[in-house]
């Protein structure tokens, strides 16, 4: 999978995706991800990217030129799947787009700044609009970097454990049992016994129906919600 993320401050995306399962992926050749200064697209010696909007309301606004320059040259070297917008006014992300998302071969990600972007952006090069949540960031690159952290891991081969992924939260509607490590008695606090069993079969009977008790007592809505 390819992801290219259109930002205007790429530092804020340096950490968050050469760590970790990340970092792997792209060793193991699985992610590769580019990230393009819209900057270096800019107008003028200066390289404007952003000018105050038509109508007077206070904040700068990316502007189209630069952004359509870059779109237009990663079309013509591949075919995109998808060319999203990172908005808070999106479709809320969740583990089922995530999943989705993480079957595409090619992904545009367009992060916003300042006051947004020019609308006409949206509304003639983008495909997808995505949110992470009801709240307001400065900028796309945290919730872009959610994105592919969270769709990158779930590419087979990611995690070393191919189980592994299919067993967090969320998957199937259900969030997670709890985990435990040694040692088995910290200070008088125990591991549940069934765990030190040594019986497959009662440890995912014990693990299946944690999820479930864990589920309805702090998610009872999940898989129902009407986002
Ligand atoms: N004026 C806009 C907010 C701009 S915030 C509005 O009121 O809707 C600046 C940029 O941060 C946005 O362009 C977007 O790319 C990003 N952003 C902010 N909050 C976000 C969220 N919850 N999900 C995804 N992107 C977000």
């Amino acid at each position: 999978m390819r992801i290219d993320i259109l930002t205007v401050v790429p530092e804020l995306l340096e950490s968050p995706l050469n760590y970790s399962i990340v970092k792997r992926a792209k060793e193991k050749g699985l992610a590769e991800i580019h990230i393009h200064n819209i900057r270096d697209y800019g107008k003028g010696n200066y390289k404007q990217v952003d000018d105050y909007p038509f109508g007077g309301e206070a904040g700068m606004v990316i502007m189209i030129e630069p952004v359509y320059n870059i779109i237009s040259k990663l079309q013509k070297e591949r075919v995109y799947d998808e060319v999203i917008y990172m908005s808070p006014d999106g479709e809320i992300f969740d583990q089922k787009m995530a999943n989705m998302l993480s079957c595409r071969h090619n992904l545009i990600l367009l992060c916003g700044h300042y006051k947004g972007v020019d609308h006409r952006i949206r509304e003639h090069l983008i495909t997808k609009e995505i949110s992470i949540g009801d709240y307001v960031l400065s900028g796309g690159e945290l919730p872009a970097a959610i994105l592919c952290d969270s769709i990158i891991r779930l590419i087979p081969g990611a995690i070393s454990d191919e189980t592994s992924a299919l067993s967090d939260s969320f998957q199937d509607n259900l969030l997670a049992p709890p985990v435990y490590t040694r040692p088995a008695d910290f200070r008088g606090w125990k591991v549940p016994d069934v765990l030190l069993s040594g019986n497959p079969k009662l440890i995912s009977q014990w693990q299946e129906s944690q999820s479930l008790e864990r589920t309805k007592k702090l998610r009872p809505n999940l898989g129902k919600e009407d986002y």
